[in-house]
């Protein structure tokens, strides 16, 4: 399923185009990879809006499971037949300051898969095998490919907060990202309390059943000032909110692509003391590194985390993006490829 050109989903309800496209060839140190599942993200309709501009044409999806089906000269670190996963992380450089590092996700050469190199809507990709990761044996295909996205990205905003076990966590906002980080934090910190901020009072109940300590809305003070908080919101309020909800020395997460105008005004409300004073940051979260992706599917494992799922065939894959911006959800949307 090719994009050929970016359009506005309110008026275009095919954006993809089903096409006859030659097989990938595999360069010296990459896998071809038979792809069996992929997962459908809101990143496709950004990049289908032009919001995240990709290259065109492209084959979107970033939430790639599949078996090796050949390997390139160099490449020796899979056997044909593996199953592996492709996330967001298609490449980056290897040698620039931010990839020796550590922060392979800064790089300035970061390419993601489906917007800077074909991706998982289609029956082969091919990509180094140094950014294929192994899928743990718990999980089925279309199990594990919601998990390579909003899992991996919710697993390094944890990871941002410099959390102690024993420190408390807020969760502003609790979508579908803030569930599976709540369930990361009681395994990874047993000792800290999660508190959830959150307008919906059925996120909110939720939460506490999810062993969330305590639960309240946007604009109401924790029980005691938080080491961390991770806000998911696309909005301005949650941030200025969780600020002053922040211990000193506290850190606030910005887990989002990109915040909304709606209500910036309201970060005029910002008081130095109030919100910033004190040693309190800032600090938002950008792609993946192949670490997170690594260390959060061994976590999930672990915790034996099974997302719901919708499957849609390839074929329909534009219907399961429009389903995805009309926000009719049941579970994460999977494109179930069957293999002939
Ligand atoms: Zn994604
Ligand atoms: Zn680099």
């Amino acid at each position: 399923m090719v994009l050929n050109r970016l359009c506005d989903l309110e008026e275009c309800v095919k954006p993809l185009e089903l096409a006859e496209v030659p097989e990938p060839v595999p360069g010296e140190n990459d896998i071809l990879i038979r792809v069996s599942a992929c997962g459908v993200c809101h990143t496709e309709l950004d990049e289908i809006e032009g919001r995240t501009p990709p290259r065109l044409p492209v084959i979107p999806g970033h939430q790639v499971v599949g078996r090796v089906a050949r390997a390139g000269r160099g490449a020796k670190r899979f056997r044909v037949g593996d199953r592996v996963g492709v996330a967001w992380i298609f490449s980056a450089c290897g040698k620039c300051p931010q990839c020796l590092a550590g922060n392979e996700n800064l790089c300035a050469e970061f390419k993601a898969t489906g917007r800077d190199a074909d991706g998982g809507y289609a029956e082969y990709m091919t990509v180094s095998e140094d950014f294929a990761h192994p899928i743990p044996e718990v999980f089925s295909d279309v199990e594990a490919a919601p998990l390579l996205c909003a899992g991996a990205v919710g697993y390094r905003s944890l990871r941002l907060t410099n959390l102690e076990d024993g420190r408390s966590l807020g969760l502003m906002g609790f979508g579908a990202s803030a569930h599976l980080v709540l369930m990361m934090a009681k395994r990874r910190y047993p000792g800290s309390e999660v508190f959830v901020f959150s307008r919906s009072p059925e996120e909110r109940a939720f939460a506490l059943e999810l062993g969330a300590t305590w639960a309240g809305d946007v604009g109401e003070r924790s029980p005691e000032p938080v080491a961390g908080i991770i806000d998911t919101t696309p909005a301005w309020r949650p941030v200025v909110e969780a600020l002053a909800n922040l211990a000193p020395g506290g850190r606030l997460v910005i887990n989002a692509i990109r915040k909304e105008e709606r209500d910036k005004d309201y970060l005029l409300r910002l008081d130095y003391p109030a919100h910033l004073w004190m040693e309190k940051e800032i600090k938002s979260v950008a792609n993946v590194t192949r670490r997170d992706v690594g260390e959060f599917l061994e976590l999930a494992a672990e915790m034996r985390i099974k997302p719901e799922i919708q499957e849609f065939t390839l074929e329909d894959a534009n219907r399961a993006l429009i389903e995805l911006k009309t926000r009719r959800i049941h579970g994460a949307k999977v494109l179930a490829i069957p293999i002939h």
